[in-house]
């Protein structure tokens, strides 16, 4: 029984010093066995900057950490071998420096306990940038509710009004309406594009811009600047529906009051339509492509809404894209749009700041374990820059939907209104 107790401690005693000494060794992914450079036994690695056994390294580590002068009981001319080795340390020693094992490479106690500590740190880390289990779900149920409410290929999307395209496709070169034609640059079919979008952006500000027939107070009256109007009333239309029933296919959106359902939407509505169609937006040619109809800024021009939104939108548009997001954190920004406690007439404040609160750090959490790229922890506050981008275009994108509606009071459907609108009474 002793025998076995004190077995059992001189294993554990030669564990810890193993982990102690692999630090400050480096095993070779070799199957064919080597000799150690001291004294032939199998060496498995590099210890201190030779080939060596476990043994001669565990020796040449005390060795060096005790420091007391070493004598030779013969004649300093010890040949070392396995099964001798025990017998002379000064010949020994010799031989580790020798063969070319460097003092100056063992770790001291306290380089020792600091390396630890670092190794600790990176697990804990590690440990700290895995999505949990419940962090899993919430992206499942997300990305479940955002795929069977996101029509891609917009196919469901029948019906509408047809957008006046008579000026695109028939006059692109024609002058017959010069204020509302679109430069063809931008508004071309396939294959012509616009080569460079920070070109186009630059040019934003300066009077030569691609923006510079798109204010509707310049020009030949409003009869074709609201051309585009209906049919883009249908696609908003459209676009509401299905954000209607992606918040309500989430858990947490059913469990709040109706009251406080209504108040989400109607904040985050807009918002959430703009996300959705980031996603289609292509960079390159400045275009929605959505399905089988493409869409491009001038649209948004001829539906009737000015520069101080288009502007924003077609910043905006480059900025989120530039941000390469997948469709997993396209999924949780629409989310995190809709639960934001702030919006006016919310009465559940504290429940739907929590579900906030989780969706961000499931999206932080989701970029630390998922990205690689070196600049991923710029990302989040990227993300996040974008949510007060969108308050302002949804504030800008109410007034002015409020002010074609006073123009063409039977053109925007009353869905638009709804979410528009001030009063909360609504059919959600
Ligand atoms: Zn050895
Ligand atoms: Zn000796």
């Amino acid at each position: 029984m002793s025998n076995n107790a004190a077995d059992t401690h001189t294993v554990k005693e030669v564990d810890t010093k193993q982990t102690e000494e692999d630090e400050e060794g480096k095993e070779v992914d070799d199957e064919e066995p080597r000799e150690c450079g001291v004294c032939g036994d199998v060496a498995k690695g590099y210890h201190f900057n030779a080939l060596t056994c476990e043994g001669c390294k565990g020796f040449f580590r005390r060795a060096i950490k005790r420091s007391v002068q070493l004598h030779c009981p013969f004649l300093n001319k010890c040949i070392i071998t396995k099964n001798n080795r025990r017998s002379c340390q000064a010949c020994r020693f010799r031989k580790c420096q020798a063969i070319g094992m460097r003092q100056e490479m063992v770790m001291s106690e306290k380089e020792v306990l600091e390396r630890r500590s670092r190794i600790n740190k990176k697990k804990m880390h590690n440990a700290k940038t895995q999505l949990s289990s419940q962090q899993e779900e919430i992206i499942q149920e997300l990305l479940c509710s955002h795929r069977s409410t996101f029509d891609f290929a917009f196919s469901r999307f029948t019906g509408f009004r047809p957008i006046d395209r008579d000026i695109l496709t028939n006059s692109e070169h024609s002058p017959a309406h010069p204020s509302t034609n679109c430069p063809t640059k931008t508004c071309s079919s396939a294959g012509k594009s616009s080569a460079d979008p920070t070109e186009s952006l630059h040019a934003c500000s300066s009077s030569n811009s691609i923006f510079s027939d798109c204010d509707n107070h310049k020009g030949d009256g409003n009869n074709r600047v609201y051309t585009a109007l209906p049919h883009m009333a249908d696609l908003t239309t459209y676009m509401i529906q299905d954000i209607i029933r992606f918040s309500k296919s989430l858990r947490d959106f059913r469990s709040l009051s109706m009251e406080d359902q209504i108040s989400l939407l109607k904040g985050a509505t807009f918002e959430i339509m703009l996300i959705r169609f980031n996603m289609v937006f292509n960079s390159t040619t400045d275009k929605w492509e959505c399905g089988h109809i493409t869409y491009c800024i001038h649209d948004v021009v001829r539906a009737g809404f000015q520069l101080s939104l288009i502007e924003p939108i077609y910043k905006f548009h480059h900025t989120l894209r530039k941000l390469d997001l997948q469709e997993e954190e396209y999924a949780i920004i629409q989310a995190m749009s809709l639960f934001s406690p702030d919006r006016p007439g919310v009465q559940q404040h504290s429940v739907i700041d929590r579900v906030h609160e989780n969706l961000a750090l499931t999206l932080k959490t989701w970029i630390d374990c998922k990205r690689t790229d070196p600049n991923k922890h710029l990302l989040f506050p990227k993300v996040i820059a974008c949510f007060t981008e969108l308050r302002t275009m949804a504030e800008e994108y109410s007034k002015q939907i409020l002010q074609i509606q006073d123009i063409h009071p039977n053109t925007i459907t009353p869905l638009i209104m709804e979410v528009v609108s001030k009063n909360s009474s609504c059919d959600f």
